[in-house]
């Protein structure tokens, strides 16, 4: 447990968290809405600082990141909590639990920052994720890490719901270097009632990393009836376009039942490759389509010449013939690290 970073402290032992766009206000010995925060005698400390809830070595595909040094291995951990609460959430089991209740039944090991950067070492990962649940709520220890990753060489990864305060964003620029954000939805309804937050701040997020040369990918989750609607993805894919820059990938996904979705069915394939093609009517360069195997929008095609520079399997690169960053067929500079 560590004494948090972003809060002020206020009268009768309240305090305000400004990580996160949320702007908690906690009361003395409460938790803020994500559970891994808490108020104890008018300090605010992170609870989630050391507490690793989840450790894998991933393929950086899986984040998914396909421009961020394709092919290599990403050391990816979590904690507990969340600031969102999606109610689709795939890793709910870690995100949703509270911190500070011991019997959370959440396995979590004590781990220090330069362990997490000695792993990565061993396992020659080029990068180190922190995904799974939302890194933002862990930032005092995700901080931690990157800074001693980035003295080793090794680059950092947000996968990320994108709900941090200004404050946060602007410090964590200098040690980021690649971030999934989700759009979920274009309605900000959505955003407050299925995951109990604000698109606005999302979006805020998304234009500050491009802006400052994070490389940025974006990922949606097409969900049947909630947020499939033809405007809807017209209104994500031209913002993308438009706000973030043609070159941004754009990750589309397969919507799966799950947490307390599950009377919703799958995304079906037709509707996967119907956003495909709104995307490439907004003139988005790099559309991916993930969560159904065997389909044939996982490789990365050069948008110029059209020729195949990536070829993927699943989350396998089979063969990557970008040199230097270009495409060797037409010299069209290509999007990402390479
Ligand atoms: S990080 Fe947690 S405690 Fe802080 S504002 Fe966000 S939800 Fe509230």
């Amino acid at each position: 447990m560590r004494e948090a970073k972003f809060y002020k402290k206020l009268d009768n032992n309240k305090v305000e968290c400004f990580l996160c766009s949320h702007n908690c206000i906690i009361k003395n010995g409460k938790c803020g809405i994500c559970k891994a925060r808490e108020n104890k005698n008018g300090a605010l400390y992170s609870l989630a600082y050391g507490n690793v809830s989840a450790a894998n070595i991933d393929p950086i595909e899986k984040k998914p990141l396909f421009h961020f040094l394709p092919g290599g291995k990403s050391f990816s951990i979590a904690t507990s909590g969340c600031n969102f609460q999606c109610s689709f959430c795939q890793n709910a089991n870690i995100s949703q639990i509270n911190n500070s209740k011991q019997n959370s039944g959440a396995q979590q090991k004590e781990t220090k920052p330069e362990e997490i950067v000695n792993l990565a070492l061993k396992h020659q990962c080029s990068s180190i994720s922190y995904t799974y649940t939302e890194p933002t709520v862990y930032f005092e220890f995700a901080s931690d890490i990157a800074t001693a990753a980035k003295e080793k060489g090794i680059k950092n990864i947000f996968v990320t719901n994108g709900y941090m305060s200004q404050a946060c964003l602007e410090s964590l620029t200098p040690w980021l270097d690649g971030a999934n954000v989700d759009l979920k939805s274009f309605n900000p309804l959505f955003y407050k009632k299925i995951c109990k937050g604000d698109i606005e701040p999302v979006k805020n997020s998304l234009k500050f990393m491009k802006k400052n040369g994070i490389i940025l990918e974006v990922t949606t989750l097409l969900i049947p009836t909630i947020n499939d609607s033809e405007q809807e993805i017209e209104a994500i894919a031209n913002f993308i376009a438009n706000r973030l820059g043609k070159d941004t990938p754009w990750h589309i996904s397969r919507f799966y039942p799950t947490y307390k979705m599950l009377n919703i069915p799958p995304a079906s394939a037709s509707l996967l490759y119907a956003a495909k093609n709104i995307g490439e009517k907004a003139g988005l360069e790099y559309i991916y389509i993930g969560n159904l195997p065997g389909n044939n929008s996982e490789n990365t095609v050069c948008p110029n010449c059209k020729k195949t520079l990536i070829k993927r399997r699943g989350f396998d690169m089979i063969k990557n013939l970008i040199k230097a960053g270009e495409c060797p067929y037409c010299e069209k500079i290509i999007y990402g690290l390479f």
